[in-house]
């Protein structure tokens, strides 16, 4: 018995390493069962495919070893085998959790007895999985490219054309040509190559064909020695991106470059004017009185006027130069290799171009520009100190009057760090105080006698001592500044004014020069209010002098504003009247109960028979309209002989006094002379 047993055991084991030999080792398993479906072979490959060795599976039921594959058509097959049949079944899918996935063909063969009867079944499993991964890619690629619309391309590892789906047909008609022929550009063998030799795709590789632009990407299948190059259209694409980039470049009015192009095209003019040793230059030009056009004739038409000077300007730069605009009413020309002379030139064209007047809607405006010229040199830091340049030379230009034209020069320079440091120093003299007003005497030329006074901001230096008004309220608008200054000489004029109301007992008219940023501010009336309340200054003897540049910024606003202000009982004046290009549209558009002659024209008295007429005009239109006329800076007693004449109100000036402080004042009210 127990020889029978060994017997048979050594018997399996010459089976088993029979049957492992007979199959190889490398992906064939085999197995066998008796007529009872019992198993009785059960080779290593089997072991490994399934996961249960042979002692788990040896003299158990087929059905019971595989209750996942325990479906009908199993309990089928092994009869038809059983009945003497051979039965294949080709790429079976099969899974045993947490062991291994995969394909496996399968032959079920009876096998029989010495008496020739079927004895029992056996198995033969060939692992297919790696052909069926194979053969599912192929299928896979081979589908897709054929029903793509966009081209793809097979090429080989020579680079020749060996497939082109319908889409791509056009480019490739010929097989077998090489890759170059279907898509123009050199390197494509390369880089057919290239991802081939490295396993890795290469993506977006552009060609232009026939108008289109055709984005590539190359696929790579070492193990079949292919590359697929699958095409996509990015025609419209492209068109999007170029025009999203045009007009991240470019104004989209006049269609010139906008600024951030120039920049870049100076930055660019900068490297090479540093390589060449000069250059460039950049003209900056802000329009004369484009505010005035757009206030008055509109929008649409103030773009017209835009249009038309950009096509004027576009010849004026040559052919290597950039005209661009800025925005608003501000453009800009570079000069590529321009010397201070050559841009001189071309501010000489720009000047004649725009001479000529555009006709705008029925009626013609003539226009001109202010343009500050910046030209590099050794020590230009970048492009925005080269604009900065322009920019203040084109203030010094506008300074001047409408149509000039600056260089900008080493003095500019110091002129604008001496604002700087004038905004600075500005701050810190507001927090200490260092700023007051003076008062000038205003005479009534009736009486002779001070009726009233201007107030005019005055700063005491602690290292410059006094400073006028001329070296730092300009400085104060640009910064803001004048915002605080303004309520603070408010604050001090309407106390003096009701101190020397109640020393003296009598009332005196305290003018106040207001500023547009003030007039911007929304709590203006309140501030004014309360600089009267307690200071025992009357409302009635206030003025606020305005200037005409308040119509520049926000007419509506202003005038109510104004309207307001006068609602508390103070009275608004119309200051340096006949000095801008609006005052008699300004003496209609805002609330005002004087206006005050700018000193210019008074200057002019007497010498010049016009200047003469004009200020007589001037009164005779004020009071026509019940307007009060201050005349400012009467030098001359000829001058205020001349005034009285035309019955000019009031008038003030050094031949009475200059601006003196308020202790001074008082004394020059106490005298109470008579002019
Ligand atoms: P403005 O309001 O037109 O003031 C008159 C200016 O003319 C004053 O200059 C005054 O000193 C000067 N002036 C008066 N009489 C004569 C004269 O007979 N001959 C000459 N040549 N000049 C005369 P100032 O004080 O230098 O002020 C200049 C400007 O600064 C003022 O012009 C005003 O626009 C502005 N300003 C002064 N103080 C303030 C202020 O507190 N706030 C604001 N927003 N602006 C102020
Ligand atoms: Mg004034
Ligand atoms: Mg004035």
């Amino acid at each position: 018995m127990i020889a029978r047993a060994a017997e048979a055991a050594v018997d399996a084991q010459i089976r088993d390493s029979l049957y492992d030999a007979l199959a190889g080792s490398d992906g064939v398993g085999i197995a066998m069962c008796d007529r009872e479906l019992r198993y009785v072979v059960w080779n290593r490959f089997m072991a490994e495919l399934t996961g249960l060795s042979a002692d788990q599976v040896l003299g158990r039921h087929v059905l019971e070893m595989y209750p996942h594959t325990h479906d009908a058509r199993m309990e089928e097959v092994l009869s038809r085998v059983l009945g003497g049949e051979t039965v294949s079944l080709p790429d079976q899918r099969y899974t045993v959790p947490g062991v291994r996935s995969g394909w496996v063909w399968v032959h079920y063969r009876p096998h029989h007895g010495p008496d020739g009867a079927v004895a029992g079944v056996v198995g033969i499993v060939q692992d297919v999985t790696e052909r069926r991964r194979a053969e599912e890619e192929n299928e896979r690629l081979a589908a897709f490219p054929r029903e793509s619309p966009n081209p793809v391309l097979e090429c080989d590892a020579g680079g020749r054309v060996v497939y082109a789906n319908p889409a791509a047909a056009r480019l490739a008609a010929e097989m077998g040509a090489p890759i170059e022929r279907a898509l123009p550009g050199p390197g494509h063998a390369d880089l057919v190559r290239g991802a081939l030799a490295s396993g890795a795709a290469v993506r977006g590789v552009e060609v232009r064909v026939d108008g289109r632009v055709l984005s590539w990407s190359y696929h790579p299948h070492p193990a079949l020695g292919l590359v697929h190059l699958f095409g996509e259209d990015v025609t419209a694409r492209r068109a999007m991106e170029e025009r999203l980039r045009h007009e991240a470049l470019h104004d989209p009015l006049t269609g010139l470059p906008n600024r951030r192009m120039l920049m870049e095209r100076l930055s660019a003019a900068l490297d090479r004017g540093r390589r060449r040793g000069g250059g460039p230059a950049l003209l900056f030009m802000d329009l004369d009185r484009f505010k005035l056009v757009n206030d008055s004739l509109g929008h649409p038409v103030g773009d017209q006027l835009l249009t038309a000077v950009a096509e004027r300007l576009r010849p004026c730069a040559g052919e290597a130069g950039t005209v661009a605009r800025f925005g608003g009413d501000e453009f800009a020309v570079l000069l590529e290799t321009g010397s201070a002379a050559e841009a001189l030139r071309t501010a000489a064209r720009i000047e004649l171009a725009l001479a000529a007047p555009v006709g705008l809607g029925g009626c013609e405006v003539v226009t001109s520009a202010c343009i500050g010229i910046a030209v590099a040199t050794a020590q230009t830091d970048g492009p925005e100190w080269l604009l900065r340049g322009a920019d203040a030379a084109m203030y010094r230009a506008k300074a001047r009057g409408p149509g000039g034209c600056e260089v900008y020069d080493r003095a500019m320079h110091a002129l604008a760090l001496g604002r700087l440091r004038t905004e600075t120093e500005l701050r810190r003299a507001l927090d200490r105080g260092e700023i007051t007003p003076h008062y000038q005497p205003i005479v009534s030329l009736s009486s002779g006698r001070i009726t009233g006074v201007e107030a005019l901001a005055r700063w005491r230096h602690p290292e410059r001592g006094w400073v006028q008004p001329g070296e730092f309220v300009g400085v104060a608008e640009e910064s803001g500044a004048i915002v605080e200054l303004g309520r603070r000489v408010l604050l001090q004029a309407c106390r003096d004014a009701g101190a020397w109301a109640r020393a003296l007992a009598r009332e005196v008219a305290v003018s106040v020069n207001l500023s547009v940023k003030q007039l911007a501010q929304a709590d203006l009336v309140e501030q004014v209010r309360r600089a009267l309340d307690g200071s025992g200054c009357d409302p009635a003897r206030l003025r606020l002098e305005i200037t005409e540049s308040v119509l520049v910024e926000n007419p509506e606003g202003a005038a109510a504003t104004l309207a307001r202000l006068k609602e508390l009982g103070v009275r608004v004046l119309m200051d340096d009247f006949g000095t801008g290009y609006s005052s008699l549209s300004a003496l209609h558009r805002l609330p005002v109960d004087g206006l005050k002659v700018d000193r210019s024209f008074v200057a002019a008295m007497g010498r010049d028979g016009r200047a003469g007429e004009l200020v007589a005009s001037v009164v005779a239109l004020a009071h026509a309209l019940g307007l009060e006329v201050v005349a400012e800076g009467i030098e001359r007693a000829d001058q205020l002989a001349g005034l009285r004449a035309l019955g000019c109100d009031a008038a003030q000036g050094f031949l009475f006094s200059p601006a003196v402080d308020a202790a001074a004042l008082q004394r020059l009210l106490a005298a109470d002379r008579a002019w």
